[in-house]
């Protein structure tokens, strides 16, 4: 196509509230526009970027034995409420009425929708396993839509859903899927990781995310130094800590510590090992219909606490901090809080980590007070993981010591059992000819995530630099002096020859300066350019790759098959 038709708006300036380089190039080089808060209009550059990469994603997903779908954006609120989600999702479900009062949201995902198609249409183990997906516009109305496509709240998503007659079946489509999903991000030549993921409520290891590694990353992953152990900082396990310092020996009783009231302080008055400190973290847990509980996290003082894993412990929608008065009214001391005698409406949960601790010591529930010798044995109520995993902590699961890294979830592969089809009555008839409930996975890819995800790992300080299979063109042809007949001549020529041979080409045919042209070039970031110039007169044109700039000379005679044969 041909640069002086096409709408490609470059610009100089950048978004004021652009941090990422991938919003930053991606809007300066006239690939996506805002509209508003995490709404963005797609360019003719971002659209066909957008189209390849879905192209990758079909291609692979067509190729695994999925089958393609498009379901209704408008989704009817009933099924929302059937599966218990319309009060969970909360303020990111945007809900809507039609003329006739009749309740409607728009999809953030279609778990329900998908759950409704298949128990109208799919009655016997025979018709099983079906892996059903679209590609398909997603509205979830974020609380802080940021980082230009990466956070969007409307957004392109692929999400599949599996259909098995039993665990092993789902296992068998998550597997494949975990397969399909490594091929698509190795073929638009990404860096990734697939880790252990957060599977909410559920628990479980039947989740996991494919993180694009890149230091503006949102999330927090863990990996190992020597093995390849990665999960997602919700999810992360460690080896058990043994402390360094011996347990120390006390009188069970109430002690003064006037104005001592962090671990530290208290670490230095006691001489002892934070490790042997109870941290006592007081949460709001929010429940459906805005019901909400005071809950009491204890845990170690040399740990900190995980809100994921601490939200799914009590099964909460969500955490909330607590106020100073509403620590009051529920009978709580700041600083000296501890889980003991406490009334009977507050929750407590234990960190793993505590099961048979001893020797410890914790608040008192007493203002500067605390109590020495408390211990957990032989008390049998709720234990569960709720701990960070810091960097330098050991591998779970070899003798290795795990870092933090951060990455860009570009996808997420997910087994859900039951969870939906159960509560949605879509069953089929298995050998026996008995009722059962479907079993799923689900599985979802951000596709307009990608574009800013590619970005973020390959691009210089002047701007993008496309992989194979996602650029916009292939080649990009820049007419060095569009005055210069024979340049012109030649650009045209090679224009018509690539194109015929099935190549998609920009051909930079502007009446501009040559130095403006490069300038576009390097903020668009196509791969390969070849520029026709001066040097044409002794038969040489120039190859650019824009992969560190690198430039060479090669006789005009032979660009065409040196390009043919590197694309
Ligand atoms: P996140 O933790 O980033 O909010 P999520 O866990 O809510 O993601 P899923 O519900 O698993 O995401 O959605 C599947 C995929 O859709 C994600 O892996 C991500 O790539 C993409 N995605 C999710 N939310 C957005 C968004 N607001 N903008 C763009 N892409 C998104
Ligand atoms: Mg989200």
């Amino acid at each position: 196509m041909r640069f002086s038709q096409l709408l490609i708006p470059t610009t100089k300036d950048a978004p004021s509230d652009a941090v990422l380089p991938s919003h930053i190039f991606l809007t300066r080089a006239g690939y996506i526009q805002s509209v508003g808060s995490g709404l963005y209009n797609y360019l003719p550059l971002g659209k066909r970027v957008l189209d390849n990469i879905r192209q990758v994603v079909k291609e692979e997903l067509d190729k695994a034995s999925c089958q393609e779908v498009e379901l209704s954006f408008v989704t009817p609120s009933a099924l929302w409420s059937e599966s218990g989600r319309l009060e969970k999702y909360g303020k990111e479900l945007l809900r809507l009425k039609d003329r006739k009062n009749n309740d409607f949201v728009l999809g953030p995902t279609h778990e329900e929708m998908m759950v409704n198609l298949v128990r109208q249409t799919v009655k016997s183990y025979k018709q099983l396993p079906i892996n059903l997906y679209q590609i398909k516009t997603k509205f979830r109305d974020e609380i802080r839509p940021r980082f230009g496509l990466m956070r969007g709240r409307e957004f392109l998503m692929k999400d599949g859903y599996s259909f098995a007659k039993d665990e092993e079946g789902m296992r068998a489509d998550f597997d494949n899927m975990e397969r399909t999903y490594s091929r698509i991000f190795e073929r638009l030549g990404l860096d990734y990781r697939i880790v252990e993921a957060d599977s909410g409520a559920i628990g479980g290891s039947g989740s996991k995310e494919f993180m694009v590694i890149a230091d503006s990353g949102e999330d927090t992953i863990v990996v190992c130094d020597s093995c390849e152990y990665g999960a997602n900082i919700e999810a992360a396990k460690r080896k058990a800590v043994v402390c360094a310092e011996e347990e120390p020996e006390m009188n069970p009783g109430n002690f003064l510590t006037k104005d001592i009231s962090t671990i530290e302080a208290l670490s230095a008055f006691f001489h002892i090992d934070p490790y042997y400190i109870l941290k006592t973290v007081a949460k709001k847990a929010l429940y459906d219909e805005g019901v909400t509980k005071v809950v009491l996290f204890a845990l170690r003082g040399s740990d900190e606490l995980e809100e994921t894993k601490a939200c799914n412990a009590v099964n909460a929608n969500e955490l909330l901090d607590i106020t100073e008065n509403e620590l009051v009214d529920a009978g709580l001391v700041a600083g000296y809080m501890a889980p003991i005698a406490l009334p009977d409406d507050i929750v407590v949960v234990y960190d793993e980590a505590l099961k048979d601790a001893k020797n410890m010591i914790s608040g008192a529930n007493k203002k500067d007070y605390h109590y020495i010798g408390f211990n957990t044995t032989g008390y049998d109520g709720a234990f569960y993981d709720i701990v960070a995993v810091q960097a330098g902590d050991g591998c779970p699961r070899c003798s290795g010591t795990l870092k933090h890294t951060k990455g860009i979830e570009v996808g997420h592969i997910f087994q859900l059992g039951t969870q939906y089809s159960a509560p949605l009555k879509a069953e089929f008839l298995d050998e026996n000819g008995k009722s059962q409930p479907f079993v799923m996975g689900t599985y979802g890819i951000g596709v307009s995530r990608l574009l800013a995800a590619i970005i973020e790992q390959n691009h210089d300080e002047k701007g993008c630099i496309w992989t194979k299979e996602s650029t916009p063109f292939a080649v990009h042809i820049i007419i060095s002096n569009i005055k210069d007949d024979s340049q012109r001549e030649m650009g045209e020529k090679l224009y018509k020859e690539l194109v015929d041979k099935g190549v998609s080409v920009l051909l930079d045919d502007r009446k501009e300066r040559f130095g403006f042209k490069i300038k576009d070039y390097e903020l668009i970031g196509i791969p390969t350019a070849i520029v026709i110039g001066k040097k044409l007169v002794d038969d040489k044109v120039e190859i650019i790759a824009r992969d560190g700039l690198v430039k060479s000379e090669i006789d005009s005679s032979e660009i065409l098959d040196v390009i043919l044969r590197s694309i």
